[in-house]
């Protein structure tokens, strides 16, 4: 029997929009997007047509499939965001924003937010001078993520930061160095696939 390998963009073809979950691949006309937009399965080329919780319910799963963040630290960030003073949903986008996996990922370091959160794992990353191993760690403004002396020759970041898109706005990459300043904490127009939040703080105020 064949191997599945295209999880990933089961996920953005279930939700009927690119996540980036693949790396470069997210990129080039081989994304299944670009190439099959429409659910997977049998029944895939005809949309139903979702109830008012079935709409809360997908914003939800979307936003945790692109982050790649389970039920209960996603509901725990909620939790953290509605706690902040501002609104809410605008909160819990720059909580996820502000994981180092996803700064790691945003800085160029990593292809993806998979390959981020891997590399993170592996010990490659130091925050402020310190090693930080733990993906969900939240960065504040003024940090410096630094690529770990010993980690240098990494092939894989190196070539990752040779091909890097462009650094958001709120983060500053210094590629000689292999090391990134997270100048502000990141906004709402940083984000950059539409993602309708309030959907999601309906969700759980239910
Ligand atoms: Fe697959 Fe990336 Fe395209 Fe999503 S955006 S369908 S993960 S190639």
């Amino acid at each position: 029997m064949a191997r599945y390998t295209d999880e990933q963009c089961r996920i953005c073809r279930r939700e009927g929009q690119k996540l980036f979950l693949k790396g470069t691949r997210c990129f080039t006309d081989k994304c299944s997007i670009a190439r099959r937009n429409y659910a997977p399965g049998q029944h895939g080329q005809k949309r139903a047509k979702l109830s008012e919780y079935g709409t809360q319910l997908r914003e939800k799963q979307k936003t945790k499939s692109y982050y790649g963040v389970g039920e209960k630290q996603f509901r725990g960030y909620f939790e953290m965001a509605s706690n902040r003073k501002g609104i809410a949903g605008e909160n819990l986008l720059q909580i996820l924003e502000s994981r180092l996996d996803n700064v790691v990922y945003r800085l160029g370091f990593g292809t993806s937010r998979a390959q981020a959160r891997q590399l993170v794992n592996h010990g490659q990353f130091e925050v402020n001078g310190k090693k930080v191993d733990i993906p969900s760690y939240l960065v504040k403004a003024g940090d410096v993520i630094t690529v770990r002396e010993n980690k240098k020759d990494n092939v894989t970041i190196k070539a990752n930061v040779e091909t890097a898109r462009p650094v958001p706005a709120w983060l500053e990459l210094n590629n000689e160095t292999l090391s990134g300043k997270v100048v502000r904490l990141a906004s709402r127009e940083d984000v950059d696939i539409p993602i309708e939040e309030h959907l999601i703080v309906e969700l759980y105020s239910k």
